[in-house]
């Protein structure tokens, strides 16, 4: 596990911006019209952004050169220039997003759970799909997609093919959704008592529900907090995090 201390940056302000589950795609430009916008007015002032998974709606490799992604890798990259630190955990959707684009966009790969100092706290801070484990047929892709193996494969393949099997995977995804009981596509209480426990936290950030909530849990007797972080589908959404104040936002796309 990696342990990121608070370090002073003094040409931004005492803020950190967490946001996942933009799910950008070429075909949603509204969505990523306002992340551009996010990023040149908002991330700009914070000395930390953690993108929490599922900035994109599917990555099958750093090698595809889409036109519109040119843009995002601009804006990323700048803010990081600015001083912005720039940091990113993978999601269920971009599991595949490697050190290519992490060099593109000056971003860093983060471990799939991550304690960090935020101001007066630690936080634990993660995707969130290893906290839905009700959810039994997706844990089983996911181990099998997280080998070395598996990706080997995948990534030998020609980019359309790879293309292909991501668009036929979002429809299957999409039908599997919609069969499922709404409680196995929800966290299970008992990972997340485990989970803070084990990290010895009292705060877990994470998105993957697309349930943006602030809840005030019980952990060893001791209040504890959990965030769930907001989709982009329909709107912006952010949590903002200050040496005083946390507290989730959310703007509209337009
Ligand atoms: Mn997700």
């Amino acid at each position: 596990m990696t342990h990121i201390t608070d370090t002073q940056n003094s040409s931004k302000q005492s803020l950190t911006y967490f946001i996942a589950d933009l799910h950008l795609s070429e075909s949603r430009s509204d969505i990523t019209a306002c992340f551009l916008a996010f990023l040149k007015d908002t991330a700009i002032d914070a000395e930390k952004l953690y993108i929490l998974g599922d900035l994109f709606e599917s990555w099958i490799g750093d090698d595809d050169r889409s036109p519109w992604l040119t843009e995002l890798y601009q804006a990323l990259s700048e803010l990081a220039k600015s001083g912005t630190e720039l940091f990113f955990i993978h999601g269920n959707r971009d599991f595949l997003i490697g050190k290519g684009f992490a060099k593109q966009a000056n971003i860093s790969l983060l471990p799939e759970v991550t304690k960090i100092d935020l101001y007066h706290h630690t936080a634990v801070i993660m995707h969130g799909d290893t906290l839905c484990t009700r959810d039994v047929s997706y844990q089983q892709f996911r181990k099998k997609s997280r080998t070395w193996w598996w990706q080997t494969m995948i990534k030998s393949l020609p980019l359309w093919v790879r293309k292909r099997i991501a668009q036929n995977y979002r429809k299957q995804s999409a039908s599997a959704t919609a069969m499922k009981a709404q409680d196995i596509m929800d966290v299970t209480p008992s990972e997340v008592q485990q989970c803070l426990q084990h990290y010895d936290c009292k705060l877990l950030i994470h998105g993957h529900t697309h349930r943006p909530k602030v809840h005030n849990i019980t952990v060893n007797q001791q209040p504890a907090r959990r965030i769930v972080l907001g989709d982009w589908y329909n709107q912006g959404s952010w949590l903002k995090a200050t040496p005083d104040n946390i507290e989730l936002i959310s703007q509209p796309l337009v």
